[in-house]
């Protein structure tokens, strides 16, 4: 038999670490993302929609089909691999065609309409930078069936209910265009193609490539040389089929009635292939570069392209790495979302520690809401208040020999500059629970 013998393709000592643009979630900051996530989800409720949860990884050809060939995302951001059977998979890019796959699989798009939600993350090989990473998170929302502009409103009100419900409204814009039906698009892709010839000189190298494959994404080139030139540039606007035109007057008529601001902007033409009619993105100017937080848009040729009967459908993903940015940036990070300890519960010496544990219990089973640590790990008197005060939590229940005998504890604010008060243990769920609903 052969010696076992060491890895010698792991250096000895070097550290692993995460790959790069995958971030940990540390608990400093998983309070915020609970925080978010519970706002998504209560709000996604009170619209009635559904949550779908599906694999993060699909067949390469899923995203390939739908997203486009041509595409940023297609052409050079997929993680994509063979798996041991030698099937091309890749890690999703995005949710939609996962969305789309699943639906038609499980037969959700005959005769009925769904709207749909979910989380999760998305995989991209992009240049890490503030707001952009290689593994992020999005929230999207996909609705199925429905193809007048009252669903394309209502997903705008539900994202500004959001903004709202965060305190971000103030701080987003949105801004609406119209790709048309696909024929209209490609009418005016002639008539653009034709003006960008008239204009080589000034396109780059990476609009040059696109003028073969995918001219519109041109519009959204970020080279401010090209500005002037993309400024004057022939509108889709202008040359969209007539209904494609009184779909978009009557959704910014529901939104003006709405009361919700928005502004067209003629060169949004989002970076993947299946979008036709409505786009919209919400966008903030406080992160800088990475300001889209929120994207989306009709496509009503998808899941037909995907080998389905026509269904109409909207919907549109949001970054949750950007907005939870955003929440910090704009220091509106409300209390409930640091995650803070009610109590502290500390057995003064090792002779009180199973009752301060049984104590513990009792006022969790009266008050469920309430988020109480108890002091484990034993330690001297000094050291066990000094772990109380770093907890962070509000108020300390300190639990000596004394207290004991007397069926007491003694209450510390921890916060605040008061008085410490010894309390009746039987009385202490209902103390607690007025302090801490700021009554006393
Ligand atoms: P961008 O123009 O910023 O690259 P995109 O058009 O590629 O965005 P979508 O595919 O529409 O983005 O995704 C919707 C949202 O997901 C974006 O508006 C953004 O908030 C977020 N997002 C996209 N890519 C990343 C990433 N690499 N890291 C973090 N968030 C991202
Ligand atoms: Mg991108």
């Amino acid at each position: 038999m052969s010696k076992p013998q060491a890895n010698s393709k792991e250096p000895s000592g070097k550290k692993i670490q995460a790959i790069r643009g995958m971030n940990d979630l540390l608990p400093d900051q998983s309070p915020l993302w609970q925080y978010f996530e519970g706002q998504m989800r209560a709000l996604m409720g009170r619209y009635g929609y559904d949550e779908i949860r599906t694999p993060i990884v699909e067949q390469t050809a899923l995203f390939k089909r739908s997203i486009g060939e041509v595409t940023d995302i297609v052409e050079k951001e997929m993680y994509t691999f063979e798996d041991r059977n030698g099937d091309s998979l890749t890690l999703r890019p995005e949710g939609t065609a996962s969305c789309v796959r699943a639906a038609m699989e499980h037969g959700l798009l005959h005769n009925q309409t769904q709207r749909l939600w979910y989380q999760g993350p998305m995989f991209r090989h992009e240049r890490p930078q503030k707001g952009r990473y290689r593994q992020f998170h999005q929230v999207g929302v996909e609705t199925f069936g429905l193809e007048g502009p009252d669903i394309d409103a209502e997903l705008i009100l539900l994202s500004a209910r959001l903004w709202k419900q965060l305190g971000l409204f103030e701080h987003v814009t949105l801004e609406l265009n119209s790709l048309g039906s696909p024929e209209a698009r490609a009418a005016y892709r002639d008539t653009l193609v034709a003006y960008f010839e008239q204009h080589m000189e000034v396109l780059d190298e990476d609009s040059r490539r696109r003028l073969a494959t995918n001219p519109l994404r041109i519009l959204d080139a970020k080279n401010p040389d090209m500005a002037p030139m993309l400024a004057d540039a022939p509108r889709l606007m202008d040359h969209l089929d007539a209904e494609s035109k009184e779909h978009f007057e009557r959704l910014t008529a529901i939104l003006d009635e709405a009361g919700i601001a928005y502004t067209i902007n003629p060169q949004l033409v989002r970076g993947l292939d299946y979008y036709s009619r409505t786009v919209f993105e919400w966008t903030t100017t406080a992160l800088g570069s990475q300001g889209t937080v929120c994207a989306g848009g009709r496509y009503d040729g998808l899941v037909e392209q995907l080998g389905g009967k026509p269904v109409p459908a909207v919907g549109f993903a949001m970054g949750i790495e950007r907005l939870i940015l955003l929440l910090d940036t704009l220091d509106l990070v409300p209390d409930e979302a640091r995650g803070d300890l009610d109590v502290y519960l500390l057995p003064m010496s090792e002779a009180t520690e199973s009752a301060a544990l049984l104590l513990g219990e009792r006022l969790r089973e009266a008050h469920p809401e309430l988020r109480v640590q108890l002091h484990c790990g034993g330690g001297s008197f000094k050291s066990r208040i000094k772990k109380a005060d770093k907890s962070g939590a509000r108020l300390a229940l300190l639990l000596g020999e004394d207290e004991l005998a007397e069926n007491t504890v003694t209450l510390k604010f921890l916060r605040e500059e008061r008085e410490q008060q010894r309390l009746d243990q039987d009385a202490l769920a209902d103390t607690l629970a007025s302090l801490l609903a700021g009554q006393a």
